[in-house]
């Protein structure tokens, strides 16, 4: 065991650090719930559910404001009207994840968007049926990939493929997923993968994925809910073909906040009818010079927000764009994952010093391997984590837990401090006790 011995591992070490953080005034910029005492919670839960930026609070009544006061006339007057609204949020959208503007929209939620997009890029024909995707996936995508089997009246056995992590480990092994792209890439029609895994915190190689599965032409998406807002991304270049995402994790924009989705230029700029993608289709995805004509010829923009259904809900796009531009403030995604790189390894150091006996990270270690989440398995025989659950929360630290033995720990670079991290280990030693 390696451990690291000059972790300094004082109260006043911790806040020397905060005081060195450039972005340690953007807590300010967040509502911190607050626990009996009045103190500040040990907020752990952005990778759940993002706390309330103050600016989204802001663009939210504004909104209501507009409809109490303009009507219908909210949908083209003041200064941020309705009828364009989500294309207030495409630029900082498409920063987010390394995109063209106009290869991102803002619509609907993740898992509708999951459906959509495989309406579009999971075409099975002749031998080539298969949809891939890692065995443990987020349940929503493990139903989705399954109905959509058999919508194609595809036999959910023999055509989902799953990756396994090797026995014994938790992990998975991208050897694996290129050993299997190898063996059997002429029967995948699409793989749908994670960004980051949201159990272990384990980061995916997306560029090398997408290369190995196109070499064999393989369709390629990325279910982004715990990368966007967490990591830096290039999925244009990277030639992802789609990609979703939820905005209520680390884009802080709301419970069940509406979604973010990408599909590449490639895609929504093909004219050719040949090779032109299947979609399904309503009226916000129709041209938007004629949509207004009323007339039953449908012509996609040609962007993702060719994709789009309906009329958005403007009141949950206005807490999206409170929540990107407060990201905007910190310096954009950039800024963040530096920040975030420095406080999960401090936080990763301070585990290893004080509860190496008790618990096991099991998210990777490595920078590129991780973004701020870590996955702590308990390691301590007999001990009740349902009762330590609850001892931490006694103590104001909000965590997740996910049975049987594993705690989601997410310090947040957005408002999350290095005292937050100190306090957690020395809660979490306590109770352990
Ligand atoms: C959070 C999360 C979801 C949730 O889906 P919704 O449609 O937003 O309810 C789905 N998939 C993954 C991987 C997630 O992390």
């Amino acid at each position: 065991m390696t451990l690291n011995n000059k972790i300094n591992n004082t109260l006043t070490y911790a806040q020397q650090l905060d005081k060195d953080d450039p972005l340690a005034h953007m807590r300010d910029h967040f509502s911190i719930p607050k626990q009996a005492n009045g103190d500040d919670e040990y907020y752990f839960t952005g990778n759940s559910l993002g706390l309330q930026p103050k600016l989204a609070r802001e663009c939210v009544i504004e909104v209501l404001d507009a409809w109490q006061q303009r009507g219908v006339k909210g949908h083209f007057e003041g200064d941020y009207p309705w009828l364009p609204y989500h294309e207030f949020l495409a630029e900082q959208s498409a920063e987010l994840v390394g995109a063209l503007p106009t290869e991102v929209v803002v619509m609907n939620s993740l898992t509708t968007n999951l459906h959509l997009m495989m309406v579009s890029f999971y075409q099975p024909k002749a031998k080539r049926t298969k949809i891939l995707i890692e065995d443990h996936a987020f349940p929503s995508d493990h139903y989705a990939v399954e109905s959509q089997l058999k919508h194609h009246q595809q036999d959910v056995v023999e055509n989902m493929l799953l990756w396994q992590p090797r026995t014994g480990e938790e992990l998975l092994n991208h050897q694996d997923l290129y050993q299997l792209i190898d063996q059997q890439g002429d029967e995948i029609a699409l793989i749908l993968l994670p960004g980051v895994q949201y159990y272990t915190g384990q980061v995916l190689d997306m560029k090398t994925i997408t290369e190995k599965a196109h070499a064999k032409g393989i369709m390629v998406g990325f279910d982004l809910a715990h990368a966007a807002g967490n990591l830096v991304m290039e999925l244009h270049s990277w030639q992802v073909d789609f990609a979703c995402w939820c905005s209520y994790k680390y884009l802080n924009s709301g419970a069940g906040s509406v979604a973010g989705c990408f599909v590449h230029q490639k895609h929504s700029e093909n004219t050719n009818k040949e090779s032109q993608l299947n979609r399904f289709s309503g009226w916000w995805g129709h041209d938007k010079s004629s949509r207004f004509k009323m007339e039953n010829n449908f012509k996609a923009i040609p962007t993702a927000e060719g994709w789009q259904l309906s009329n958005p809900p403007v009141l949950s796009l206005a807490a999206v764009r409170g929540s990107l531009d407060t990201i905007k403030i910190a310096g954009g995604i950039t800024a963040l994952r530096e920040k975030s790189l420095k406080l999960s390894q401090y936080l990763m150091d301070l585990i290893t010093h004080e509860l190496s006996n008790s618990i096991r990270i099991i998210t990777p270690q490595a920078d590129s391997e991780r973004g701020c989440q870590l996955s702590l398995m308990l390691t301590v025989d007999n001990l009740d984590g349902k009762a330590l659950f609850n001892a931490l929360e006694k103590n104001g630290v909000t965590t997740d837990w996910r049975e049987p033995n594993v705690i989601r720990v997410a310090p947040v670079p957005l408002y999350n401090s290095f005292e937050d991290a100190f306090h957690f280990v020395r809660i979490l030693k306590e109770c352990l006790k």
